[in-house]
């Protein structure tokens, strides 16, 4: 048997103490031994702080980013080392794909969240200024800046990557060190990766440590800045929710656990409809991905009660294709559970379910061949029917955390809404309709029960990620007895590593912390056009004051001409005394065309493309006569990520427009965007 050895302080550890022993799910033979006994958490969570957490909080967000992307090409390199040990957990390829590979993206995608919204600073400036006095001297806005904290990760044994990817990518994206704690019967899985991730030496000494066993008191020793997430069983994270340290201390503690989920075929299909074969298939797969062991999965389908026994039926068929067994044996569609006590676990659930249910398929072990080891942890899909739901409390409470799901029938929308309540809160629900009347009723029924909502119908199916699948750019969490948590869904993520703190003062002062120019702020100017500059050379609050332009009616019919915008605020003398103008005005197309005339440098430059423009407002209209002129100010800039020798090295400026009248009145504020060359690339 292997020694898991835990990853702590920068050495690879493993505790004197009686092991605990994890067993292969395929034959129930003893596998690995896992004693983390002895660790000094306190000293742990310090060097987390002090190296890991200093280290991710003084690189920049794109740097960050940059390093996940790195870290996530190094695992898919060596993913078949994974892929084999994953093995070992009884997952079939494609359970380990979302696993792996699924993990593996949750890095690229935040990687790419951060090159494209964040900016390359250590202070996310998260809004846009709030004005707080009536002269613009005094105003707001809200930061984020990284804890000098540490992530603890609790995480359950049915996701060893992605359950420590999925949580990682948004803890280092924020600044912070993590330490993980997998379930112990899959560890060897995630401190596998671990070991990848730590030798690549792509990743700061500290980001990261791994404890194989039990963490002992480390609870009692995080301090306010850190964070704790925890996925697993209700039992356990209530239990650790409690833990008076947490609560002394205030430390964020999110909780993703056991979810009654459901699918509901809507009310509006028919036997005949697309939907009916996509419900069926979806239950299906739900049940059987990961042997059925996923936070996601659908435990309740519900049908209109006159399509009860046609959807009992396709169900029982196709579930009766599955083949169960060792995946490592050709057609085996379905693996073992992780363990013999996860089976008997599992067992015990479906004989609870089975009070008030009637076993359609499944269920009983007695006819059940899986192809494999007898002493595998097989158990096989199993479908059961519950006539009145209403009148059973089990099938809305209890999970049975393998391939079993309850069937019941639904009367009308209010009864439904009723069954779907009893689950008490989900990570996710699906509605399988073509109608879009019965999906928007139903959302507004049952939203606040969900975290997500997954809407499925021919026209979406074929591109659809499916019920089961958490993504990275939406939020995973549901209320109630889903845990009340909330992971993921973008740069929302990120922020439960960041502490937000409001800022006030001058508009100057606020530049200065953001390191964002904001309206109001004092500016700087040059000699030189700053369209002439290399991005390096271009300072945050530089502006440009351009010439005047006056704007006379051959300007309005050349411009309508030229666009085809004949509009009768434009060009009809009438109808624009009448309107809410009193008479005719520019376009306000035309007057943004004039601003680029009056502010672009034309010779060529290192500024390369405009590419474009944001919270464009026209604040006044422009009429004959009058004289606008315009003040461009460089806002922010972002340095892009140079991916080939041979591209040009470039960067973002958003500069600030602002185009006035000649009474100094604003008529059109607004942002451009252009690519700037660098003078120096990455390589
Ligand atoms: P557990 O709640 O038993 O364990 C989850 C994590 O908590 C594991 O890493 C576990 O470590 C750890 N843990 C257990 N006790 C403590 C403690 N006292 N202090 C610190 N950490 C602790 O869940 P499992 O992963 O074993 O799964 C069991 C059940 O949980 C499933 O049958 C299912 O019902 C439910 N589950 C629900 C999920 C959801 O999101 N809805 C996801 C996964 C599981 P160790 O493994 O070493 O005990």
């Amino acid at each position: 048997m292997q020694k898991l050895h835990s990853y702590v302080m920068g050495n690879w550890y493993y505790g004197k103490n009686k092991p605990r022993v994890t067993s292969s799910a395929l034959t129930n033979e003893g596998l690995y031994e896992l004693d983390s006994s002895g660790i000094d958490n306190a000293a742990m969570l310090e060097y987390g702080r002090k190296k890991g957490s200093k280290a991710l909080a003084s690189m920049t967000f794109l740097e960050r980013g940059n390093m996940l992307k790195e870290v996530a090409k190094y695992i898919l390199a060596h993913k078949e080392e994974l892929y084999a040990l994953s093995a070992q957990t009884g997952a079939t390829r494609v359970d380990s794909w979302v696993d792996i590979e699924g993990g593996a993206a949750t890095f690229f995608n935040n990687s790419g969240l951060a090159n494209r919204e964040l900016p390359n600073e250590t202070i996310w400036a998260e809004d846009d200024l709030i004005p707080l006095s009536k002269s613009g001297s005094f105003a707001a806005r809200h930061i984020l800046t990284s804890k000098p904290g540490v992530a603890i990760h609790i995480n359950a044994y049915n996701f060893p990557c992605w359950g420590m990817l999925e949580k990682l990518a948004p803890t280092w994206l924020g600044g912070m060190a993590a330490i993980i704690k997998p379930g112990s019967e899959s560890a060897f899985l995630t401190q596998a990766m671990v070991k990848m991730i730590v030798e690549s030496g792509l990743v700061p000494e500290g980001a990261i440590q791994v404890v194989c066993g039990s963490v002992g008191n480390l609870l009692d020793c995080v301090d306010y800045q850190d964070v704790v997430t925890f996925t697993g069983s209700a039992k356990t994270g209530h239990m650790l929710r409690a833990t008076d340290n947490l609560i002394k201390k205030s430390i964020p503690f999110t909780m993703e656990v056991d979810s009654i989920n459901c699918a509901v075929l809507g009310d509006d299909v028919t036997i005949d409809s697309p939907e009916f074969k996509l419900f069926v298939k979806e239950v299906c797969r739900e049940m059987t991905i990961k042997a059925g062991q996923k936070c996601t999965a659908i435990r309740r389908a519900m049908v209109p009660s006159h399509l009860l026994s046609e959807a009992r039926d396709a169900i029982k068929i196709r579930l009766e294709r599955i083949v169960v067994g060792d995946p490592s044996i050709k057609d085996v569609t379905m693996g073992p559970l992780i363990s013999q006590s996860q089976l008997d676990d599992v067992k015990e659930k479906v004989a609870l379910l089975s009070h008030d249910c009637e076993i359609v398929t499944g269920g009983d072990m007695l006819n059940f061949t899986p192809q494999g080891s007898e002493n595998g942890a097989y158990f096989p899909p199993t479908l059961l029917v519950c006539n009145e739901p209403q009148a059973s409390t089990t099938i809305h409470d209890v999970e049975a955390f393998g391939p079993v799901c309850t069937l019941m029938p639904y009367q009308d929308r209010d009864s439904l809404t009723e069954l779907i309540a009893l689950g008490k809160g989900s990570l996710v629900g699906s509605l399988v309709t073509a109608s879009g009347s019965f999906a928007s009723e139903m959302v507004s029924r049952i939203g606040h029960l969900h975290g997500r909502l997954h809407i499925l119908n021919a026209e979406s199916s074929k591109e659809s990620t499916g019920h089961g699948s958490p993504l990275p750019m939406l939020i995973h969490g549901g209320p109630g007895r889903a845990g009340g948590g909330e992971e993921m869904g973008g740069l929302r993520g990120i922020k439960h590593y960041m502490q937000r703190t409001a800022i006030q003062g001058s508009p100057t002062m606020i530049a200065s912390v953001g390191k964002e120019w904001v309206r109001g702020a004092q500016t700087t100017t040059d000699l030189v056009h700053p369209f002439k500059k290399y991005f390096e050379n271009i300072a945050v609050g530089e502006s440009l004051k351009t010439a005047r332009r006056t704007i006379t009616e051959t300007d309005i019919v050349n411009f309508a001409c030229l666009s085809g915008d004949h509009f009768y605020a434009h060009m009809d003398d009438i109808a624009a005394k009448e309107s809410m103008f009193g008479q005719r005005v520019a376009h306000g197309y035309f007057i943004i065309s004039a601003a680029a005339g009056l502010f672009v440098e034309a010779a060529p430059g290192p500024v390369l493309a405009n590419y474009g423009m944001e919270s464009l407002r026209f604040v006044e209209a422009v009429a004959i006569g009058d004289t606008i002129q315009v003040v461009l100010t460089c806002q922010k800039k972002t340095k892009k990520r140079q991916k080939l020798e041979e591209d040009t090295p470039q960067g973002v400026v958003a500069w600030d427009v602002e185009v006035t009248n000649q009474h100094g009145n604003p008529v059109a504020l607004y942002t451009i965007l252009t690519l700037v060359a660098r003078e120096k690339g990455d390589f």
